[in-house]
């Protein structure tokens, strides 16, 4: 299978995409020891340029994530913002794009550890479009998987190998028939979903677990939080969430890079407030759109213009 991409960022240049090559020996293939991000630019056709949406932000996240697994690389978020913005160009995309920045352990060989391995930085960009098919509707389960913890691996980093967890998760759901699936953690609150943070609508009220709930740190849930309380007006209230809460809550809804915000309207067969999307899911929808393809002078500091 090929990528319609061009270009990569590896070993310190902009190189063909096909050149990009690692050994099957990689520590990090073997043993999942990589972290990585995800971050959306989007295309504005009326301006004709494609927006990075808080690219410093994520790559602040994704440096915190490649310390917690003792990685080093000669980059700050300013730096990687710039390679993005040249790999970007160098492929010349005009339509919405996601891109996969990746920092790995790159040495060869057998033998279980984060310390005295070489560190290396891949980016790739590819095509995008809707990441849940159904995010205007979306009929979600609880998974029978429990959430990675904090002392097991990290949930607040983008480590690779946690996402053979998630990986679980998601194809056991979508195999039972649903787009996607709640992940409890050990105390059996809910956590997030699979590659999304969870928000709920009670009394008026938006609800979302803290970042101390085995979560990861979304750009995309801190960006939704400001919105609501800026633009919507809305008390934010970040709390433990117990599962049949979410039988009884008026709306509920996903976030994340790639799944944007989903309308979450079934759980388990059953539907969430009246059955269809909400009206403060629909606010939040547009708003966002809106957001992220520049159309919203005050919040033109998230985006960086190619
Ligand atoms: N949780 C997990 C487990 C994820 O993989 C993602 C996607 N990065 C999110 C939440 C959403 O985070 P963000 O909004 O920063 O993409």
């Amino acid at each position: 299978m090929s990528l319609p991409t061009r270009f990569a960022f590896f070993e310190g240049k902009i190189v063909p995409f096909e050149e990009a090559r690692i050994s099957i020996a990689t520590h990090a293939l073997n043993y999942g020891t990589a972290v990585f991000g995800g971050i959306r630019a989007y295309w504005n056709e009326e301006q004709g340029r494609l927006f990075i949406f808080r690219p410093y932000d994520h790559y602040r996240r994704l440096l915190q994530s490649a310390r917690m697994m003792c990685m080093e690389v000669p980059y700050d978020e300013q730096a990687l913002t710039q390679i993005t913005i040249d790999l970007i160009r160098a492929d010349d995309w005009k339509q919405d794009i996601y891109i996969r920045p990746l920092i790995y352990k790159a040495d060869m060989g057998i033998g279980v550890r984060l310390h005295n391995l070489r560190d290396a930085l891949s980016i790739f960009c590819l095509p995008f479009d809707r990441y849940v098919a159904n995010d205007t509707g979306a009929h979600v389960t609880f998974s029978s998987w429990r959430r990675i913890d904090d002392n097991v691996i990290p949930a607040r980093g983008k480590v690779s190998g946690a996402y053979a967890s998630s990986a679980l998760i998601k194809t056991d759901a979508v195999r039972a028939g649903f787009d996607e699936a709640l992940v409890l953690d050990q105390n059996g609150h809910i956590s997030e979903g699979t590659a999304m943070n969870i928000f709920m609508v009670r009394d008026g009220v938006l609800i979302t677990p803290p970042v101390t709930e085995n979560i990861l740190e979304g750009i995309t849930r801190r960006s939704v939080i400001e919105l609501a309380r800026a633009e919507l007006g809305l008390t934010v209230v970040e709390r433990s969430i117990d599962r049949t809460e979410v039988y009884i809550c008026d709306e509920f809804f996903m976030t994340g890079t790639a799944a944007q915000i989903v309308a979450v309207t079934r759980v388990d067969h059953r539907p969430v407030g009246n059955g269809s999307m909400g009206p403060i899911t629909a606010k939040l929808r547009a708003l966002f759109e809106d957001v992220v393809r520049g159309r919203n002078p005050k919040y033109a500091h998230w985006l960086v213009p190619v």
